[in-house]
């Protein structure tokens, strides 16, 4: 064994691969988690118990149904798709951005987003070796229209991902611009709407006048992340195309079952989704009141907001001492410098975090 592992990787790995650094996920321990924008409720006793019910006539040695079909048309009445659009569905949406990117890669084209957002646009496109190209967003986090279509001009994108709301910021952008890069986008655009259950608008409506326009939602932020599941809506035309690069079952069995039942009990995680946002309202009234904090709007259910100059790095590990757990975004500086992330939680656990916060910035 004197051959050097190194240097085979060196040799063979792609050098966008050996550039890149993992998607980071940190251990939560027995920490309140308000990181990851997880719905904090978990279902009522007798709910788990039909739940299982329904599990155990799953049958585990069979192959999935390959389109989930009926499960398909449950999340064609959830999630409103107009009837003759058609849907894919993925082993969460991150698997549906991939799929996407996939469908378009390659070498030399461009994949474009506004930034701040959702690192999975650009960390999927540098994978599959396309390029990325980032446009500021504004002071405020709103669109730069001018910038967004002098960028789609020069780059020509195959592809503009809008979160909408945005993630890590929380807005929704202005309805209008939207619509003005969809139209003068030369390849496709996805609205990504993984917040849609706390949003007031979305483009689901839209989709038709557009032949270009594609939807993306997901099931994660609403309840179900454990499930992994998301689905694309548009022109059967472009999924269709898109459809080919799906490996073959890639929503398995539990899945499968699992999401058809929790539609079936929609009005459960509607209660739990309206919860949330009565409490982000209450959150984000506390947070104000907090000295030194700039705390921004949110259409989600997560808040972010800017601390006070160099105090981040402090802030986010102090409550992490006190056992809640956020999202540092200060590392990467620029517009999201001394920025925090906070998921609305339960009552009780916002309001563990609001007196840990108070704790800390009054110390
Ligand atoms: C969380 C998130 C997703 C990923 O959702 P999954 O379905 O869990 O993969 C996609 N887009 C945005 C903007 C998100 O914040």
């Amino acid at each position: 064994m004197t051959r050097d592992i190194r240097q085979d990787i060196e040799h063979w790995v792609r050098p966008e691969i050996r550039a890149l650094s993992a998607y980071h996920v940190p251990d939560p321990g027995d920490c309140i988690k308000l990181d990851a924008m997880e719905n904090p409720y978990r279902w009522p006793d007798a709910l788990v118990n039909a739940w299982l019910e329904r599990l155990r006539a799953v049958p585990l040695n069979r192959y999935p149904d390959p389109s989930a079909r009926h499960l398909q048309e449950r999340l064609r009445v959830a999630m409103q798709v107009p009837q003759d659009m058609a849907i894919l569905l993925g082993n969460g949406s991150d698997e549906l951005i991939q799929m996407i990117v996939q469908t378009v890669a390659t070498p030399g084209r461009v994949i474009l987003a506004p930034e701040p957002t959702f690192v999975m646009y650009r960390m999927i496109a540098q994978v599959l070796g396309l390029n990325f190209a980032g446009v500021p967003l504004k002071a405020d986090f709103a669109l730069n229209l001018d910038a967004m279509l002098e960028a789609i001009e020069q780059h020509q994108p195959a592809v503009v991902f809008l979160a909408y709301p945005n993630n890590p910021t929380g807005n929704l952008f202005d309805a209008a611009a939207v619509r003005r890069i969809i139209a003068e986008a030369p390849g496709l655009v996805i609205v990504d709407e993984a917040y849609a259950a706390f949003a007031s608008d979305s483009f689901m409506g839209v989709l038709g006048e557009y032949p270009n326009l594609l939807v993306l939602r997901t099931v994660s932020k609403m309840g179900l992340a454990g499930l992994r599941l998301g689905l694309l809506a548009g022109p059967p035309a472009w999924l269709n195309e898109i459809d080919k690069t799906r490996l073959p079952y890639n929503i398995n069995v539990l899945t499968q079952a699992s999401a058809e039942f929790a539609l079936e009990h929609r009005d459960v995680l509607d209660a739990q989704t309206a919860q949330i946002r009565a409490d982000r309202a209450t959150l984000q009234a506390a947070l104000m009141a907090l000295p030194g904090l700039t705390v921004y709007p949110s259409e989600a259910n997560f808040i972010l907001f800017r601390t006070p100059a160099g105090q981040a790095d402090a802030l986010f590990a102090g409550l992490r001492e006190r056992g809640i757990l956020i999202k540092n975004l200060a590392g990467a500086g620029g517009p999201l410098a001394e920025c925090l992330r906070v998921t609305v939680g339960t009552p009780k656990e916002n309001a563990a975090f609001l007196a840990a916060l108070g704790g800390l910035l009054a110390a």
